[in-house]
């Protein structure tokens, strides 16, 4: 539009009143991958003007969240240090006639008077072009000669906004619809002060599932909680890109130096976008495919509860052997401490004690029937190296299983090394438990049936 030529600058404008919410990180985010994708600078400004409602706390965790979500910024500014920058633009627009002082009461203090500044609207009729939206129309008329400072040092949301990003060489203003109304104020005051206008890209909202707007009850909204969760900053980055632009493609997992390269304005859909958790979770999920067996096995240690650590047989190299099963179980670093609690992954740091009847496979009548074929697969397991692999164990075992039928010695051994229903299969926990062990396993299971 008007900015052909000139270097591409965009920014993210957070309020630091609040904690940063995802919707907050997607319109950083896509001001990132614009400004980037045209070799141009992001920029993070803190609008920290409303003195009552901003914090320190709020702003390090803006900072801190973008940080962890792998952007970076060229300049970053704060607002409350730029008093100074604004006056003389303000002292301007009065002198131009642009805009003019009033005495009026206070409606903090009632009785008071103080010295508003105001612009004088031209009433009239402001069309914008939105890169998303398309042409949009308002009528200015409604908003009267409104207030642009509450006194000549205190100036207003909207004037600061409009004379920072002139200051800062904003090209593009990338920001949630809500801002639209916002919109034609702020063009009045750049008419007002011969600014020329940037090109405005308002994003469509963030959705619940219910299409309702995306709020705390829906679940978590602050990214400080996915975090926390173990979500990893690439599928956040990828999920929100994805969450209301359109790569074009079939495509759907994005580094983020891919999103820089393949990000396009002209992808970016009018509609709501929904938040759905469950994307989000398969989306964390094939990020963690791509990590690497060490990174994937640091993230199970540090996910592992304590109570876990403290189980007797809990040792790094049983861990490093359970690491694929989890790998294949859980979707978010969060599931693998929930599975462990479940005692998901007992059996790999403790010594079963399954009752007898559960070692009866469905076709045996009495609980003495599974004892010779688990005395027989503990003479197996004695022949093999401790340190086998799930094969090592299926070949040694195997022509026992098909000559006396599958479910009647491997239904036993399975409960005998894991004492669960359910588990990985007999190989797979000879080879996490080592052959020594699960003789020790399927041992104990003969002596609990002879007891009987
Ligand atoms: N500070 C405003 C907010 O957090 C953003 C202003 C803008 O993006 O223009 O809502």
């Amino acid at each position: 539009m008007f900015t052909h030529g000139k270097k591409v600058v965009t920014r993210m404008a957070p309020s630091p009143t609040g904690h940063l919410h995802v919707g907050t990180a997607r319109t950083a985010l896509y001001n990132y991958l614009y400004a980037k994708n045209k070799g141009g600078d992001f920029i993070v400004r803190c609008e920290d003007t409303d003195k009552e409602r901003s914090t320190a706390a709020f702003e390090e965790e803006i900072i801190a969240g973008l940080t962890w979500l792998g952007m970076s910024w060229d300049a970053y500014y704060r607002q409350s240090e730029r008093s100074e920058v604004y006056r003389p633009y303000l002292e301007q627009a009065i002198a131009d006639g642009a805009a003019y002082r009033s005495k009026e009461d206070s409606t903090r203090e009632p009785g008071t008077e103080i010295e508003v500044v105001r612009l004088k609207n031209p009433n009239k009729t402001i069309t914008f072009e939105d890169e998303i939206r398309g042409e949009v129309t308002m009528d200015t008329t409604d908003l009267g000669d409104f207030v642009i400072a509450r006194a000549i040092d205190d100036p207003l949301f909207h004037f600061v906004n409009v004379v920072d990003d002139h200051e800062m060489g904003v090209t593009h203003i990338i920001r949630g619809e809500d801002h639209i109304p916002n919109t034609p104020r702020q063009i009045l005051i750049q008419e007002a002060l011969g600014f020329e206008r940037p090109t405005y890209a308002h994003l469509p909202l963030l959705l619940a599932p219910d299409r309702s707007k995306l709020s705390k009850r829906h679940g978590p909204v602050s990214l400080t909680q996915y975090a926390e969760k173990g979500y990893m900053p690439g599928a956040i980055t990828n999920y929100l890109a994805l969450l209301g632009w359109n790569p074009g493609t079939d495509q759907e997992v994005f580094t983020l130096d891919e999103l820089v390269s393949e990000f396009d304005i002209a992808g970016v859909q009018k509609g709501g976008a929904i938040f759905d958790i469950e994307k989000l979770r398969w989306m964390n999920r094939e990020h963690m495919s791509r990590l690497s067996d060490d990174e994937f096995r640091i993230m199970v240690t540090d996910r592992m509860p304590d109570t876990q650590k403290a189980l007797p047989q809990y040792t790094g190299a049983r861990l490093e052997k359970l690491a694929p099963i989890i790998r294949e179980r859980v979707s978010v670093a969060y599931d693998i401490a929930q599975e462990a609690e479940k005692g998901e992954y007992d059996f790999a740091f403790a010594a079963p004690k399954p009752p007898a009847e559960m070692l009866m496979w469905k076709k045996d009548e009495h609980v003495r029937d599974p004892l010779p074929r688990l005395q027989k697969v503990a003479e197996i397991l004695s022949t093999i190296p401790d340190a086998c692999t799930a094969d090592d164990a299926k070949n040694a075992l195997w022509n026992y299983a098909e000559e006396i039928g599958k479910g009647e010695v491997l239904w036993p051994l399975r409960v005998a090394l894991s004492g669960r229903e359910r588990s990985p299969d007999p190989f797979t926990l000879i080879h996490i438990l080592g052959s020594a062990e699960s003789y020790k396993r399927v041992q104990s299971a003969c002596d609990t049936i002879l007891s009987a």
